[in-house]
Parts: structure tokens; sequence; C-alpha cells
């Protein structure tokens, strides 16, 4: 291993050697990183550390693997935008806020899958507008169940989703205090084939300490003028009781810090918490972190509310692999197994309704991204705070249905890069378009419009896009009450959800 210094920074030219925990997790990998490379103009991949996510599909048939959406990114909205935007009461939900990779190939993957529901329903005489665009497999079918007013879809039998990264997701995955690092061993599975079984218990003897914390996003402007973290114990009191009232693993049933107006050691200090993330109590930041994110789409699925009213289960990735600073149990822990309560063992009469979590398999991969080198951390002395270890504000984003070519944004706006002008889908009548495909209002004004094609109830029929906050709620409410009361429950009531952070009354995502 070779290294220069770059600036500030010192580069090392290959990435750490690693151990795949099998064949797929490679084929995964190295289809998601082939199609990075097709899409991304290369002056673009080498002059930056990038962020790849990927989510991929497996036909069991015929071992068939493509990808359907992708997202490249380590941006996201300061503080600063997010609040400007609120102030200037402007449409909501026209900036991306978070692109970071996985944020945003979940954007793509919402697109993709309101793509295929509205070609699956369009009248047959009708051609669907992307037709041309259609990968040649699909992911959905139609199972209206009888009875009911709106079509429902579900993932076609045989066909699963499988999430790749090219490095550990931010936030809980890479905090790594707290487990002993194991190296991945290799299995000789067939290559079409995957490891199965059950996460095993996850011990959480260390949450005071900050083992299963959610955390944010660290905006280092945020914290510029604002007191330095010294929790205030009569605030964090209350926080504590919360959360030692429902133990996560059945060992915290009191928090006797919490009663003698000490707070938990995680709540005293942040110098624990992964570069580039911050506590929730903190005030520097808001965005949620990718671990975080992820843990939230295995209880609640990947597809989100409005999208939920079409699907007749929550969509779920079945495996995720992982390139960079892979600790397997520390990435279970995060994406998954943190949100195991006691109460969700138990006979569920006594309890409130948490979801099932899915435990998706975590695969490790030595299939490298980098072609040039990645920036080493441990040597810059800027190490914390979002904008100063990438040299670009440039994020990708593409799905396989529908753009015909890889959107550009600005992580630092949130909206499409100007002068970019590669894909004529990125531009609006007037030639004007300045958001992305992928971002909250186009998706939501998909999503309406499919509603007014397909509902014959009195909830669909609206032709409204929500133009504000308040409204997009309202929608959800309306469109999806039962998602939005299992969302509810987990984030008001979860021991570990419900430190979730909210602006207002909205959910940060
Ligand atoms: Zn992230
Ligand atoms: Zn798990």
């Amino acid at each position: 291993m070779s290294s220069s210094t770059s600036g500030t920074f010192a580069v090392r030219h290959v990435e750490k050697r690693r151990i795949s925990t099998c064949r797929f997790a490679d084929r995964v990998a190295e289809m998601s990183v082939d199609r990075y490379r097709q899409l991304v103009p290369s002056e673009y991949r080498q002059a930056q550390q990038a962020c790849l996510a990927t989510f991929v599909a497996h036909e069991a048939d015929s071992d068939r693997l493509w990808v359907i959406a992708l997202g490249v990114g380590t941006k996201f909205l300061t503080e600063a935008v997010l609040e400007s935007e609120q102030r200037d009461n402007s449409v909501y939900g026209t900036r991306v806020r978070d692109c970071h990779a996985e944020a945003l190939a979940r954007r793509a993957l919402l697109r993709y899958l309101a793509l295929e529901i509205e070609t699956l329903v369009a009248p047959s005489d009708t051609e669907p507008s992307n037709a041309e665009l259609q990968p040649p497999v699909r992911l959905l079918e139609n199972c209206r169940a009888l009875g009911t007013t709106n079509p429902l879809f579900r993932i076609r039998h045989g066909i699963t989703l499988h999430m790749y990264t090219s490095s550990a997701p931010c936030g809980n995955a890479v905090l790594k205090k707290f487990a002993t690092f194991q190296r991945e061993v290799f299995r000789d599975l067939p290559p079409e084939q995957w490891p199965s079984e059950p996460h095993p218990p996850m011990p959480g003897h260390a949450i005071p300490f900050g083992q299963f914390a959610l955390l944010v996003k660290h905006d280092a402007t945020a914290a510029i003028g604002r007191p330095s973290l010294t929790i205030d114990p009569s605030t964090s009191a209350s926080v504590l009781v919360e959360s030692g009232t429902a133990p996560l693993d059945g060992k915290l049933e009191t928090n006797r810090s919490a009663s003698s107006g000490k707070g938990w050691p995680a709540q005293t200090t942040t110098d624990w918490c992964p570069p580039g993330t911050s506590t929730v109590w903190k005030q520097a930041g808001s965005i949620h972190t990718c671990s975080d994110k992820l843990l939230r789409w295995n209880l609640l699925g990947l597809q989100g509310s409005l999208m939920s009213s079409y699907l007749s289960a929550p969509v779920f990735a079945t495996t995720l692999t992982v390139g960079r600073k892979l600790s397997n149990v520390c990435c279970r822990r995060a994406v998954c197994c943190r949100a195991v309560t006691k109460t969700s063992q138990r006979k569920p009469s006594n309890s409130p309704t948490f979801p099932k979590i899915h435990h998706p398999a975590i695969l490790g991969t030595a299939v490298y991204l980098d072609e040039t080198g990645i920036v080493d951390m441990a040597s810059s002395r800027q190490a914390e705070g979002q904008d100063v270890r990438f040299h670009s504000t440039r994020c990708w984003v593409w799905c396989a249905s529908g753009m015909t070519a890889v959107e550009c944004l600005d992580g630092s706006t949130g909206f499409l890069w100007p002068e970019d002008t590669t894909d004529c889908q990125q531009r609006n009548k007037d030639g004007q378009r300045t958001t992305s495909l992928v971002c909250t209002l186009v998706l939501t004004e998909l999503l309406v419009q499919l509603r007014g094609r397909t509902s014959s109830d009195a909830l669909g029929t609206t032709k409204a896009v929500p133009q504000s906050l308040p409204d997009l709620l309202a929608l959800k409410q309306r469109v999806s009450p039962r998602h939005e009361q299992t969302k509810q429950n987990l984030l008001s009531r979860h021991p570990l959800l419900r430190q979730w952070k909210q602006r207002g009354s909205r959910c940060t995502t």
C-alpha cells in the first residue's frame, strides 16, 4: 500500500484488502460498480472519493441480477439552508435534503416502483410514457384482492431486492468501540445464494454509552455561535427517563442516573460519535444518519407512506452488501438488531404494535469501488463535518425507469447541478427545471397523478399536489392511514425510534 499527500489529506491508493462473505455479494457489488462507471462521467469519478449505493433485483429462476436504482453522494443540506427554506415558506419538497448515496438510491427506488405501477395500471390501449425504458423483468405484479377498489401490487414471486453500499452506512454502523472486530469469513456458497440464518441476539451491554444511539449527520456550520454541548441535566433527565422506561434488551429496567439528575455518559459528550455525526440532542444537525434510515426502512419498509397504499406488504432488501469499513456485528446492530425490544419478543397483547423487524443478511465484498485513491480520515485534521472530507458537492442519482441519463445534483442546494444538461428529462416544459426527478415534490406528484388515474374512491380523486408539509402529512394520513399509524407508534412509543429527531411536526428524512 502506498500513500501520498494531497493538500491536507493523505490518500491511500488502494482500498484496504477485504474478504467477501460469498460470491453473491461480489456479484451485487460488481454489477453496481459497473453501472456506476457507465453512468457517471470518468472526470467526476476520479476527482473525489465516492460513496455509491444501489438497489439490485435478483430473479431466482434465471439467476439474473440487474441494477434498478443508484445514488452517489456524501452531502446534505446545512441547517441554515433548511431553516431558510422553512422561513421562506417555499414549496415543500423541492430540494433533496439528504444526498448521501443511500438516501438517493432509496429515492430512485421509489421513483422506479412508482413508474412500474404506472405501467401496470396503464390501460392496455395506452402506451406507457416510459415503455422503451422499462427493464426487461418486472418487479411487481398485480394481486388485487377481491372487494378492494384500488389496485394492489406485490413483489413477484422469486424476485428479491438487494442493497449495496460502497462504505458502511454512516452513523451507528461505524460506531465500533462496543464490539470486537471480526474478519469476514468466506463461505463457499453457490453464486446465487447468500447466508440466510437469523441474526444472533444482540447484547446491549453499553447502551448508556451510545451503543444503540440514533445519530444525526453533523453539520459543522450549525455549531458555530451555539454553546458547546453540555447537556443540562434537568433537560436530559426527561429524555433519560423516557429511555429507561422501555428497555431495549431487558437489562435496563430503570435508568438510575436519570433520577439522580445525571445524564448517560453518551449524552454528556459527543467524543464517542463517529466522524461526521452528532447526537440527536446536540443542536448540530437534524438529518438522520444512513444507519438510522436503514433501521427505519427495516421496520417500515422502503416504499414510504404514499406508495404503501399500492402494495400488499412493505418492501425490504433481502441482503445488504457493504464495501469499505464493514464490521458485520456493528452493521447488524445498526440497521436492524438494535430495534429489537423486550416487548416485541413478548406476546403482542399488552405491548404496542410495532412492525416486525426485517433483518437483512449483511454481506462483505472484496470488490473495490475507487479507482484512484481514498481520503485517509485518520490523517486529516479536519475530519469532522460534512464538506471537508470530500472535494465536490456533485451527487448523482439514477433509476432504471423513466430516466435516460443519470441526474447530477448539487448536494449543497438539493437542486440539480445548474449547468447539467445531460438529460432532457431533467428540464421542465420551459427548459428551466431545477428540481430532481427524485425530490419529494416530484415523487409526490407522480403518486398523486397515479392515484387520480386508478382510484375510484373519494380519497384518491384529489389532483392537488401538496405544497406544504402539513398538506403532505394530511394526504398521507388520508391515503395510507395504517402505515401512518404504524409510523406514529414507532416514533412516539418505540424506546429507540421515539428519539427520532423531528423538526416541528416534520419527521426528518
Ligand atoms: Zn450516510
Ligand atoms: Zn438484525
